[in-house]
């Protein structure tokens, strides 16, 4: 069985944006508003010699935000539990919101391994949001812009370990 990576955070970070690229086809939607992916999704990724499945989950895309943790959070909850480990993805340009300190509370707790990713790092606009990113109690940022396709080095090394 191949190793899972799942892939978390809140609505228009870039989480399909990576999924597609990692996975090489347009299997998620990548849309300029949040809640476009309804449901998670899984395809079969590669980067250099790692070979894992990816699920790219919409857990938070609740229609309602005041909402209480509904079912597609309980699936991204489900998806991390089975996961090898999760990208929690943070939008480095826009910086932390209530939401991110939420989702990076729980997977403190969490059992699985987690690698916080700042997307959207390409040029000096991410640069605050990066630093601000070590406030969540996780680990050093990685720097990636999944749309422009920087970082996968570091994010390759950073998934090694767990795959
Ligand atoms: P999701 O809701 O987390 O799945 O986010 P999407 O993948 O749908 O992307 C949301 C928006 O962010 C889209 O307009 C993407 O084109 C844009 N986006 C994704 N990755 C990057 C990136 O690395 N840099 C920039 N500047 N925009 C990005
Ligand atoms: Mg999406």
């Amino acid at each position: 069985m191949l190793p899972i990576v799942a892939i978390v955070g809140r609505p228009n970070v870039g989480k399909s944006t990576l999924f597609n690229r990692l996975v090489g086809k347009k299997l998620a939607l990548v849309d300029d508003q949040p809640g476009v992916t309804r449901d998670r999704r899984e395809g079969e990724a590669n980067l250099l010699d790692l070979h894992f499945r990816i699920v790219d989950t919409a857990g938070y895309e609740d229609e309602d935000p005041q909402s209480l943790p509904g079912r597609m959070r309980r699936q991204t909850e489900a998806a991390v539990r089975d996961a090898d480990v999760a990208l929690f993805m943070i939008d480095a340009r826009a910086g932390l919101t209530p939401l991110d300190e939420d989702i990076a509370r729980w997977l403190r707790e969490s059992d699985t391994p987690v690698i916080l990713v700042g997307n959207k790092a390409e040029g000096k606009a991410a640069e605050d949001g990066l630093l601000e990113a070590w406030s969540l109690g996780l680990d050093e940022p990685l720097a990636l812009s999944a749309e422009h396709g920087q970082g996968l080095a570091e994010l390759y090394q950073a998934l090694m370990p767990h795959i």
